[in-house]
C-alpha cells in the first residue's frame, strides 16, 4: 500500500520538512507498522520519503541500545533525520527493563583473590551440613572446585599481567562427571555447592539439547541460562557453575541407521563449551533474533558438572571386573562384585566408553565422582539431620503455633522403608511425609490447647492417630 492509497484525513500541517507538493494532500503512513499519522501520531521523516512513527522508531532504538549502544551518540549520525527539534521533545528516554541490562566489564571489577577460595576441608564441612553420606563424592568435589577456582585465579592474574615466571604452567579445567542413581543427591550437591560458594548456577537437561538447527534448545542456551542466573552480569556468569543433568541420555546409540540428533552430535557440540570458548548468547531470552541483545561470555572459567544415573553401567563394570579376575588368581572374587552396593566407584573411562560416551567428551570431564544409592539408614538421616531437613521445617512451622512436634525414630524408619520401595531415592521422602502431615497441619491449629504432637509408626501405618498432649 502506498501513501496515495491512504486517502483519509488530510494533515497538511505536517513537520517542517519540505515535501514534494503532490504529497501534501496525503497523510503520512508509518513505513513499518503501516499506521497513518492520524492514528500513530506525528511521523519522523527519513531520507527517501520514508516515514516512521514514534513507536516503531522507539522499538528500533531499543533493540540497538539494549545491544550496548550509547544513545547519546545518535545525534552524530549524519544520515538520520531525527526531527527531534520539530517534535519539541528530548530524545525518548531509553528505559531498559531491569532484566535486560547487561553489566559491562569495568576496571574496578572485584578481583578474584586466593582469600575468596575456601579450602577443600571447609567446602566439605559446609557440604556436610546439608548433604548426608556421599563422603567420597563431597571430598572429590571439594578438591575439584578448589582447583578450579585456583585456576580461575591464575587466569585472572595473567590477564592482568601479574603472572609469576612459573605461571606458564597451564592448569587444565577440572570439569566433573557425576554418576549416581536417581535421587541420590547429585543435583542437591551441586545446588548446595553453588549456594555455599555464592556463584550463579544453571541447571540444564541434556535431553532438551539438540544440535544447532534442530528443534530443541541449542547448546549455547545453557550459557544463556547461566547469564540469567547471574542477573546478566557477564563477569559473575563467567565464574559460575553449569550443571547438565541426564548426561547419560546423550550416549551414542549402540546401533543406529538414522542420524543421531540427540546423542553423539550433542556430545560433539558440548566439547567446545566444556574446554572453554567464547560464545555469543542472547540476553534475557534463549532465542537468538534480531531484536535480542547479545552478550559475549567466555566459558573458560565456568565449572561444568555433568550428571547422570547411567543405568546398566553397573553391569558393564561388573563384566569388566569379572573378566579381569577370572584371568588371574582372583576368580573367587567374582561374587563379591555382584553383591557390592557401591560398584560404581570402580568405574573407568573404558566402562563409560562402552556405555556410549565418546572419548573426547570424557577427556573434557577429567574428574569423575560417584554417588552411592541411598540406604535406609541414610534416608532416615536425610529426614532429620540436614540443616534444612524436612522434619525440622515442620517442627518450626508448628512451633509458631506453640506446638511441639516430635517424630518417633520408628516412624522415620517407616518412611524410609516406603521411600526405598518407590526406587526414586530421597525424592520420595518429602512426598510420603507430606501426605501424613496434611491432617496434622490442618487439625492442630483448630485447638489452641494442644501442646504437643508425636508422629508414631502406627499413625503412618494407619493403625491409629498421632499422640496428642494438651497444655498444662
Ligand atoms: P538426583 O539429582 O541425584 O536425581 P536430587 O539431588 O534431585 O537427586 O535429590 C532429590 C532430593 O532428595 C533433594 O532435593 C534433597 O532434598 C534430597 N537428597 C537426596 N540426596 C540427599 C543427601 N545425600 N543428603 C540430603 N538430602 C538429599
Amino acid at each position: 500500500m502506498s501513501d496515495k492509497d491512504n486517502n483519509q484525513d488530510v494533515n497538511p500541517s505536517g513537520p517542517d520538512i519540505e515535501e514534494p507538493k503532490d504529497d501534501e494532500h496525503y497523510e503520512k503512513v508509518c513505513y513499518m507498522c503501516r499506521r497513518p499519522e492520524s492514528k500513530a501520531g506525528q511521523m519522523i521523516s527519513m531520507p527517501g520519503g520514508m516515514n516512521l512513527c514514534h513507536d516503531c522508531m522507539q522499538k528500533a532504538f531499543d533493540s540497538v541500545t539494549k545491544g550496548g549502544m550509547d544513545f547519546s551518540k545518535l545525534g552524530n549520525i549524519p544520515y538520520m533525520n531525527m526531527n527531534l527539534s520539530d517534535l519539541n521533545t528530548t530524545p525518548p528516554a531509553m528505559e531498559i527493563p531491569k532484566k535486560q541490562k547487561i553489566k559491562k566489564k569495568t576496571q574496578e571489577q572485584p578481583v578474584l583473590t586466593m582469600k575468596d577460595i575456601p579450602a577443600p576441608h571447609i567446602i566439605k564441612s559446609r557440604l556436610d551440613e546439608y548433604v548426608i553420606g556421599q563422603e567420597k563424592a563431597k571430598k572429590v568435589v571439594a578438591v575439584a572446585v578448589y582447583n578450579h577456582y585456583k585456576r580461575a585465579f591464575l587466569d585472572n592474574r595473567s590477564a592482568q599481567g601479574d603472572a609469576a615466571p612459573d605461571e606458564d604452567i597451564v592448569i587444565e579445567k577440572s570439569n566433573i562427571l557425576m554418576i549416581g542413581p536417581t535421587g541420590s543427591g547429585k543435583t542437591y550437591l551441586v545446588k548446595t555447592l553453588a549456594r555455599l560458594l555464592d556463584v550463579p548456577l544453571a541447571i540444564a537437561d541434556a535431553t532438551s539439547l539438540t544440535e544447532a538447527g534442530y528443534i530443541g534448545d541449542d547448546i549455547e542456551s545453557v550459557v544463556s541460562k547461566l547469564l540469567a542466573a547471574a542477573d546478566n552480569d557477564v563477569e559473575r556468569a563467567q565464574r559460575g557453575i553449569i550443571f547438565i543433568d541426564e548426561i547419560d541420555k546423550i550416549a551414542k546409540k549402540k546401533q543406529t541407521n538414522t542420524r543421531d540428533v540427540s546423542g553423539e552430535s550433542v556430545q560433539q557440540e558440548l566439547l567446545k563449551l566444556l574446554e572453554g570458548s567464547t560464545v555469543e548468547v542472547p540476553v534475557g531470552s534463549n532465542q537468538k533474533n534480531a531484536m535480542t541483545p547479545m552478550a559475549t561470555v567466555n566459558t573458560d572459567n565456568i565449572l561444568f558438572i555433568c550428571g547422570g544415573a547411567f543405568p546398566d553401567l553397573e553391569e558393564i563394570i561388573k563384566e569388566r571386573l569379572k573378566k579381569k579376575s577370572s584371568m588371574g588368581f582372583g576368580s573367587v572374587l567374582k561374587d563379591t562384585y555382584d553383591n557390592d552396593p557401591d560398584i560404581l566407584k570402580h568405574v573407568t573411562n573404558e566402562d563409560l566408553r562402552a556405555f556410549g560416551m565418546i572419548p573426547e567428551f570424557l577427556g573434557r570431564l577429567p574428574v569423575t565422582v560417584t554417588l552411592q544409592g541411598l540406604t535406609e539408614d541414610m534416608m532416615v538421616r536425610i529426614l532429620k539431620e540436614p540443616k534444612n531437613a524436612i522434619t525440622k521445617q515442620y517442627e518450626k512451622l508448628l512451633s509458631m503455633d506453640e506446638v511441639k512436634l516430635v517424630f518417633e525414630d520408628d516412624a522415620l524408619r517407616w518412611i524410609a522403608e516406603e521411600a526405598g520401595k518407590r526406587g526414586t531415592g530421597a525424592r520420595a521422602l518429602r512426598a510420603i511425609l507430606e501426605e501424613f502431615m496434611l491432617d496434622i497441619m490442618y487439625e492442630i491449629p483448630k485447638d489452641s490447647n494442644i501442646g504437643s504432637v508425636v508422629v508414631t509408626r502406627p499413625y503412618l501405618e494407619k493403625n491409629g492417630g498421632p499422640l496428642i498432649q494438651m497444655r498444662g
